[in-house]
């Protein structure tokens, strides 16, 4: 098996102000196999030292028998390979990539309520876990997205969300925004939403998180201290 497999971008949709969504065709296969929640490591003109070449990006999509893939990627003000994607990258623009990998992915039985809980592209494996599920049936307990950004034009895949919730009773929503005035839903960071709802324990929920490690760092803190044990926390740091 290859070390590397090779593909090129076919679609590039704006998402939100400083995110976008990239669409890869991969060369190699007829079908790419991952697991939802993985990732993939890129190596990206951008530094002439291969490991400084590195990075890594949350598949966004479900696995669906295609060889496309996609990723929901957030702009950073003067960081390599973002600038890369969002200066540089276009349609045909050529990727080179790791085979999909990564933990954080969902048990073989879910026999637990999921807690998903992120901030911007940190959605990303929570997107495509919630497509997996939703798409084959896999049987499943109470699904609750915690989604936090700034502002409202930052909601990453809103509305593909919010009819999930008109077909699907028991997946619930919540945006949390942090710096928006005008806006009914709830405000602050996505700790003050699950602090809430899942003030008293429960055995039967597992909490996964995904993001920036200021964000996951603080919420394994506070779910530990509301009597959350180890075991029923997952995450995926960002950085
Ligand atoms: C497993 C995994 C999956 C990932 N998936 C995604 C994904 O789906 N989408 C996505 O957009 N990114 C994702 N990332 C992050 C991505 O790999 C890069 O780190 C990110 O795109 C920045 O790369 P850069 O080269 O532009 O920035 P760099 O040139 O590496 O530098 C950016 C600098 O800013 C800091 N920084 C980076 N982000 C932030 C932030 N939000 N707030 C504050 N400081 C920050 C970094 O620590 C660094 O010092 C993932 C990371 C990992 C490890």
């Amino acid at each position: 098996m290859p070390k590397y497999l090779n593909g090129h971008i076919i679609g590039i949709e704006n998402e939100a102000p400083q995110t976008k969504r990239f669409f890869v065709k991969v060369e190699d296969v007829e079908k790419i196999e991952f697991k939802a929640g993985q990732f993939v490591t890129m190596e990206l003109p951008i530094h002439e030292k291969r490991l400084k070449r590195m990075r890594s990006y949350s598949i966004a999509n479900a696995p669906d028998g295609s060889n496309i893939i996609e990723f929901c990627i957030v702009y950073l003000n003067g960081g390599l390979a973002t600038t890369f994607f969002f200066k540089d990258a276009k349609v045909g623009t050529e990727l080179k990539f790791k085979y999909p990998a990564g933990v954080f992915t969902l048990p073989s039985v879910i026999d637990h309520d999921l807690v998903f809980i992120c901030t911007g592209t940190g959605v990303a494996p929570f997107r495509s876990m919630i497509q997996y599920i939703f798409n084959n049936d896999i049987p499943h307990k109470n699904i609750h997205l915690i989604f936090g950004t700034r502002y409202k034009e930052g909601i990453l895949y809103k509305k593909e969300f919010e009819n999930l919730t008109k077909k699907h009773p028991e997946f619930k929503y919540t945006v949390t925004l942090s710096r928006e005035e005008d806006w009914s839903g709830e405000k602050g960071y996505v700790h003050a939403v699950y602090k809430k709802e899942y003030a008293s324990p429960r055995s039967d929920i597992r909490f996964y998180l995904c993001g920036w490690s200021m964000m996951v760092d603080e919420a394994v803190e506070h779910l530990k201290n509301m009597g959350y044990d180890d075991k029923q926390i997952r995450l995926e740091l960002y950085g």
